[in-house]
């Protein structure tokens, strides 16, 4: 079960370069490097996400790029639910790259989906928009999306740079709830765990992303263990991209009685698998007791197995 995976961070990179020869293109050196692990800056993953989200221009890449992400998904195995909670950012590739339109980014979609239910994995989609592009972005992206929304849309997000302060963007997120969206959000990343706590109280988010930051306030890790907000930890993520995080929080949100799933991120980007994810968890000094707890909620929790096809 993957709790939180980009589409557009999914892209293998063996075909991010036969698509770029194909177009006569060549990888940039940065991109090159930051797959090889060697250029782990915020600069060099958002030029490296760019270069490779840019080759999603048809419905077969969008249906390719779903694809990779069920191929980092542990093996089929009785008794282990499959799943993914895709996020992914329409308004970025429709109306700022204008590299897709709607029509054929559903129908990707619908084709990945159909296939990944074959194999057995089921798949909900959550609309992500920019925190630091503002509300009335927000705006654009929710009239981009709810005209002729597919049945696997299930919920709305924000994520980028937590500049903006929840309680501008809670008209937003009330409205994405009242069109029958779940709420959920990017928080306590590269912005203050305050943010956390305005993303619950103030715009009513269920669901909180990465919220690495939570642990500078102990009531903040109360909030979400009281209201059982679940938390969506993506280690080789956080670890590249939260400056100076030398150990996870996650043994001790475990330990708080906070509800947690583990996710990939952007794995085409940092290149990470589920498999992986579960060993660096392991490596936190998790009891037996905590990863099992950890493996149930991660898919109880889930938004796939509870309202997606
Ligand atoms: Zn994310």
């Amino acid at each position: 079960m993957d709790r939180h995976t980009h589409l557009e961070g999914s892209l293998a990179p063996d075909w991010v370069r036969l698509e770029a020869a194909r177009r006569h293109l060549s990888v940039p050196d940065l991109t090159e490097a930051f797959w090889r692990g060697e250029a782990h800056s915020f600069e060099a993953f958002i030029a490296t996400f760019v270069f490779a989200c840019g080759f999603l221009t048809s419905s077969e890449a969008v249906a390719v790029a779903l694809g990779a992400a069920v191929k980092r998904l542990p093996p089929p195995e009785p008794g282990l639910p499959r799943g993914i909670d895709l996020w992914i950012s329409p308004h970025w590739l429709v109306k700022e790259r204008r590299q897709i339109s709607l029509a054929h980014l559903w129908k990707g979609l619908e084709q990945g989906i159909e296939t990944a239910r074959c194999q057995g994995v089921r798949v909900a989609v959550v609309i992500d928009a920019v925190n630091h592009f503002g509300p009335a972005h927000g705006h654009e992206v929710l009239d981009l999306v709810l005209g002729e929304r597919p049945s696997w849309v299930v919920g709305f997000s924000t994520g980028g740079m937590e500049k903006v302060p929840f309680r501008e963007w809670a008209p937003v997120f009330e409205r994405a709830r009242k069109a029958g969206l779940r709420l959920a959000a990017h928080a306590g990343e590269n912005g203050p765990a305050s943010r956390i706590r305005e993303a619950i109280l103030e715009a009513g988010v269920q669901r909180i992303v990465h919220a690495v930051r939570a642990v500078e306030e102990p009531s903040i890790l109360e909030l979400l263990a009281e209201r059982q907000i679940p938390v969506d930890v993506c280690l080789t993520s956080n670890h590249a991209l939260v400056p100076g995080l030398d150990h996870h929080p996650l043994p001790g949100f475990l330990a708080a009685g906070i509800r947690c799933g583990l996710g990939t991120d952007d794995p085409g980007v940092m290149l990470c698998d589920l498999p992986g994810e579960w060993q660096r968890a392991m490596g936190t000094g998790i009891s037996p007791e905590a990863a099992q707890r950890l493996q149930e909620q991660s898919a109880e929790d889930a938004w796939c197995f509870q309202i997606g096809t």
